[in-house]
């Protein structure tokens, strides 16, 4: 097991699989999920900003995102947006806020012409109904 010093104690430990020593890890992932967190709700703070907001250590957040486990501006790593490549506001969704937007506008406007559609062809169906009945009508006073 290599020997490695613990970026919170600076005590030298075994390192596994975990960055820090076992008695700093629930610490580290504690603040860990509380960047995540406030990365979220706050979406494009700059590190010293998400820091203090966090209430950690600027360096701990370097650390973060020399591991991965974090990114500037979004939450996860590799959220993405499907269509600009911009960073996504969640990683369900893989989109960014303005072709979020974007799509519901689409959205809206598709279902507005649905609607229009519809009601063409209920005034075409009704518009026909009414011709057939007046034509009938004159048939009858005709004969
Ligand atoms: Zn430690
Ligand atoms: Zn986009």
């Amino acid at each position: 097991m290599p020997l490695s010093t613990c970026p919170r104690c600076k005590k030298i430990f075994s390192k596994v699989d975990t960055p820090v020593c076992a008695p700093c890890s629930p610490i580290e992932q504690e603040e860990y999920e509380k960047v995540r967190d406030v990365m979220q709700e706050i979406p494009g703070l700059k590190f010293p900003e998400l820091a203090e907001v966090a209430d950690v250590e600027v360096e701990f957040i370097l650390r973060l995102v020399k591991e991965g486990r974090i990114q500037e501006g979004s939450p996860d790593k590799g959220s993405v947006c499907g269509r600009c490549g911009a960073s996504a506001i969640s990683r369900i969704k893989r989109l960014c806020e303005s072709c979020l937007n974007q799509l519901n506008k689409e959205l809206a406007a598709e279902q507005s012409q649905t609607r229009l559609a519809a009601k063409k062809e209920f005034v075409t169906k009704s518009e026909s109904k009414g011709k057939k009945v007046s034509r009938g009508m004159n048939l009858t006073r005709e004969s």
